[in-house]
């Protein structure tokens, strides 16, 4: 069951697969554990990455964030300066207290096993817990998935999903649609645009209020996050010595804001999306659009195109509604995950997203929005995910900038096309799900080729 607040949600960085599905996963373990009457007896934790979790677990804070779940740390309410104060906390002293149970000795060195040689044949990112006695037993067990975008799946779930579970109806609510077929019919049948379909959708969640109010936090999160990132300079951590380059290019844009250059709407662009990718890059908090690693795109054209000149709250929610829609589509039919996907599942669906949102926000039709949407994805067809070092920056932040450019032509391509389009948004979006199982591993968050392997770190 889909909602909005599935594809938007408010984490920290610098990944929603990595960082935030982590987070949840350990937090559903314990939960677990508490209903089956077993953590008052726990006193060791065991936790286990496999996969893309381990190959690019470090860089992408994986580690951490395992340690802030098993404290209870939530993704959405986690304050970035106490999560890292909490884990240099345990590192110092060798213990955390489990949320839900009592404190127990922890060393991250042996008590979080990476091992990037396991490759899990359900989902590439895999993790495993254990609960063990004070006489050493093991007492508690599970394995569960984070399936990309923060969201998470057990063993269970994910083994007793069906083929058809791809286009099973996502949402809840009056209008339910699998394809964006149907979504076009629907809209024309009630002669809607697609955002409001997607509200109306969404009232079957809460009252129509209660989401307003909820979409306008995400654009105020979403803002809070740009301008951090606007305001922040150094270095971003992890090694690789990248520094933060928004508030630079900020300064400079001040210095002449209407400068006729004919160029400039990409620094405009670039500078919203590199602030936000920077503040995840350090472990900020982000809001996922539909993932962190492609976070800054949506942000990005939201600012330049809706409040340049003043919030337009209206415009905000209609843009935010129909990405929300067009990214329902992605995560029910193919996947949002780099590591499934590689980056066309992250930095593609963002863009796809953000051209059919402001193509939306330009008054376009829901068939125009629709061909935004598909022209949005199909320029970004078999892109890999090779980030240097594991770390979520190179290739990463340049990529939303050019991911937020590259969306607004596909918004402008769709407005301006006369004939019919000869490929459909469904079209695109199997294409990607084919190509996404056609690649190889090498290219899907492992940090084993590409870019990886070749920039030498320094
Ligand atoms: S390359 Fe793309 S998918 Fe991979 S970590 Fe970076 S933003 Fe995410």
């Amino acid at each position: 069951m889909l909602s909005v607040f599935d594809i938007f949600k408010i984490g920290i960085g610098p990944s929603s697969s990595h960082t935030v599905g982590p987070m949840r996963i350990a937090i559903r373990f314990l939960e677990e554990a508490a209903s089956a009457g077993v953590l008052p007896n726990a006193v060791r934790v065991k936790v286990d990455l496999h996969g893309s979790l381990a190959l690019t677990g470090i860089g992408h804070g994986t580690d951490k964030a395992a340690m802030l779940g098993l404290m209870g740390f939530e993704p959405d309410k986690t304050d970035p300066d106490a999560a890292q104060e909490a884990v240099a906390l345990v590192r110092a002293e060798g213990k955390l207290r489990l949320h839900g149970g009592g404190e127990i000795v922890f060393n991250p060195a042996t008590d979080i096993d990476l091992r990037g040689d396991i490759l899990p044949v359900i989902h590439p990112n895999e993790m495993r817990l254990r609960l063990y006695s004070a006489a050493g037993v093991e007492i508690f067990e599970r394995t569960y998935y984070s399936v990309g975008g923060g969201f998470i799946a057990s063993e269970k779930q994910l083994k007793t999903k069906s083929e058809d579970d791809r286009i099973a109806l996502p949402q809840r609510g009056p209008h339910a649609f699998s394809s964006a077929a149907d979504l076009l019919a629907i809209c024309a049948e009630k002669n809607f645009y697609i955002h409001e379909l997607i509200l109306e959708n969404e009232d079957g969640f809460r009252p129509r209020a209660e989401t307003e109010h909820r979409l306008d936090q995400i654009w105020l999160a979403m803002q809070s996050c740009i301008d951090r990132g606007l305001n922040t300079e150094g270095l971003l951590p992890g090694g690789l010595n990248v520094s933060r380059r928004a508030p630079q290019l900020w300064a400079k844009l001040h210095e002449a804001p209407l400068a006729n250059e004919r160029e400039q709407i990409f620094d405009w662009l670039n500078v919203y999306a590199m602030a936000v990718n920077e503040e995840n890059a350090s472990g900020g908090r982000v809001v996922t659009a539909p993932t962190n690693g492609a976070a800054g795109i949506i942000p990005s054209v939201l600012k330049y195109y809706c409040a340049e000149d003043g919030a337009n709250i209206a415009h905000i929610r209609i843009f935010l509604l129909t990405a929300a829609g067009i990214g329902m589509l992605y995560k029910q039919r193919a996947s949002i995950s780099g590591a499934e996907m590689g980056c066309q599942g992250e930095v593609g669906v963002a863009c796809s997203m953000a051209a059919g949102g402001l193509a939306a926000v330009w008054g376009a039709d829901p068939g125009q929005v629709e061909r935004a949407a598909e022209i949005g994805m199909e320029h970004n067809l078999g892109l890999t995910c090779d980030p240097v070092g594991g770390l979520v920056q190179i290739p990463c932040i340049e990529r939303n900038a050019i991911g937020a450019v590259k969306a607004v032509n596909a918004a402008r391509l769709a407005i301006r096309a006369g004939a019919a389009s000869k490929v459909t948004l469904d079209q695109v979006i199997e294409t990607m799900r084919q190509t996404g199982l056609d690649m190889s591993r090498k290219y899907k968050e492992t940090s084993e080729g590409g870019l990886a392997v070749n920039v030498v770190e320094c």
